[in-house]
């Protein structure tokens, strides 16, 4: 049995002066939030001397009193379940469903938000619980008592491809992490993360906000408003976001004055790291952060179930595309549709940072993972499909095509990257955004069909004129069959497409 080196990790920290969170109230020392942490946990346990895997459900904004309530969970031996302010009271209720979760904790400002739980849920307030009197010593030895291999967290997928699975994440998996992703994207003490990323969800959760906490670091967090990330920007050396989030940046850079423009160009290029995850990250984004700071972002690959796995290096060189290679205790292993290793196929993961199962779907849960054919430990499917570039390099090797399901493209007999084709379409100067998708189709089995939502203010975007950009560039099978002029396209919390419901709406519009 080994014990919780995250919370190890973070309990030893609380002696430090250093700064941990800066949030809307001030600065907050890890000294002073490892205590409230751990006064929750006394509030939470009463008389009990473990919550022994129990879901507590945390709602709470990005902050100082966050980190306490979800350390606090931890060093009580529940298991977190982060609720979001993002989503609606339907959602939350499924996810607090799904969970089993026994109390939600939540913060005055979003209590509104938890009264329709309270007929169902043990409703508590965090602000008393962090102010629980007594000795809060005992906390931090029944915390070394708690096994790597316990249930920390219970994190939802994005809900890209069907209902959110919750997964079941341990405290060994998040330690790996915290110690994979900060030692390759050197985080220190002397970090500054620009947090403003949702915290019910691996990235902004995980890979950001633990990573900067497991490194002594200190993160400023907020809600993401494009003008505000700018302005924060020259307070920080890290900055974490997800695609979407640099397309809105570049709208808000666009609208604003030329002075604005050149004080925020120069505090981004002053940043020591900016990276992109949780979708693939458009070349013509990657391009422009560089025309901006000199740098493409860090782009890397993760998945709720298993992390960030694979990593671009943070000095040499970045491949727009490309989203580098495995980080340490990351075995990969790309498989054919015939079932053998390929250069081409889906990705198979294994390692310590790979979830342990999702809760309550035993049938996903085993699908989702595979024996190995010879005779090693089972393999995680991530369901993505890969290409290995081998020949752009040492630290280039990994190209995401996109999800086996909604993004490889079955058409003419041919296996198409939806991927591919939009970073095509989207060099077209009047197209702001882009989702390809494949409909079924009598004669060609899927037909190509490209959503665009067109680029405000710029030459009428024509579906004739598309098609012709997209021939001259691509094979003749990749070339889509229609082009469909849309306001807007569905997204999730994050920000990603979700490409069943797009599929959903055409054919509902066709009948
Ligand atoms: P669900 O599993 O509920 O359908 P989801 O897969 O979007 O949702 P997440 O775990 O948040 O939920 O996202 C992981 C997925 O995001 C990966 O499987 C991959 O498809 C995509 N992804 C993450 N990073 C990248 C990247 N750099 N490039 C391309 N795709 C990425
Ligand atoms: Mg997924």
């Amino acid at each position: 049995m080994s014990s919780s080196a995250l919370l190890s990790r973070f309990a030893a920290r609380g002696a430090a002066s250093h700064v941990a969170i800066i949030d809307a109230n001030g600065s907050h020392t890890y000294a002073g939030v490892v205590d409230r942490a751990a006064r929750v946990a006394r509030g939470l346990l009463g008389e009990r001397t473990s919550l022994e895997g129990e879901r507590v459900a945390l709602l709470a904004s990005p902050g100082a009193a966050f980190v306490a309530g979800f350390f606090g969970i931890l060093f009580a031996g529940g298991c977190v379940v982060v609720l979001s302010p993002l989503h609606p009271a339907p959602e939350t209720r499924y996810f607090c469903d799904d969970a089993e979760v026994k109390s939600v904790l939540v913060t005055h400002d979003l209590r509104a938000l938890a009264g329709p739980l309270a007929a169902d849920f043990v409703v508590r307030a965090l602000e008393p619980l962090l102010e629980t009197p007594g000795d809060v010593r005992a906390i931090f030895d029944g915390a070394s008592a708690i096994d790597a291999s316990a249930p920390a967290l219970q994190l939802y997928t994005s809900g890209t491809t069907g209902k959110p699975k919750g997964a079941v994440i341990t405290h060994g998996n998040i330690a790996v992490q915290q110690r994979l992703v900060g030692e390759a994207w050197g985080f220190s003490e002397q970090d500054t993360l620009l947090h403003a990323l949702p915290l019910h969800h691996m990235h902004g959760l995980a890979i950001a906000l633990l990573t900067a906490l497991g490194a002594g670091a200190t993160t400023r967090t907020m809600t993401f408003d494009a003008v505000s990330v700018w302005n924060a920007m020259d307070l920080a050396t890290v900055f974490m976001g997800v695609p979407a989030m640099y397309h809105r940046l570049f709208l808000a850079f666009d609208a604003a004055d030329e002075a604005t423009r050149a004080r925020w160009s120069l505090s981004a290029s002053r940043l020591r790291l900016a990276t992109s995850g949780s979708a693939a990250l458009p070349v013509t984004i990657a391009e422009r952060w560089r025309a901006i700071t000199g740098k493409i972002p860090l782009e890397r690959f993760g998945m709720t179930e298993i992390g960030v796995g694979i990593s671009n290096v943070l000095d040499g060189e970045r491949y727009p595309g490309c989203v580098g290679i495995p980080l340490p205790t990351v075995e990969t292993r790309i498989v054919g549709d015939d079932g053998q290793v390929a250069e081409t196929g889906e990705l198979w993961i294994r390692g310590p940072s790979v979830f342990a199962g999702y809760h309550r779907r035993e049938e996903e849960t085993s699908k989702a993972f595979v024996a190995d054919p010879d005779g090693g430990a089972p393999w995680f499917r991530t369901g993505d499909t890969v290409r290995r570039e081998p020949s752009l390099g040492p630290t280039a090797p990994f190209r995401i095509l996109g999800r086996t399901s909604v993004d490889i493209l079955k058409s003419g007999g041919y296996k198409l990257s939806a991927l591919e084709i939009e970073e095509v379409l989207r060099e077209h100067p009047t197209v702001l955004e882009v989702a390809v998708i494949g409909v079924p189709d009598e004669a060609w089995g899927e037909r190509v069909v490209a959503c665009v939502v067109a680029r405000p203010g710029s030459a009428p975007c024509e579906p004739e004129m598309l098609r012709t950009f997209a021939k001259e560039r691509l094979a003749a099978y990749k070339v889509p069959k229609d082009v469909l002029l849309l306001s807007e396209l569905p997204k999730n919390a994050l920000g990603k497409v979700v490409k069943p419901e797009l599929g959903r709406q055409i054919r509902a519009s066709r009948t």
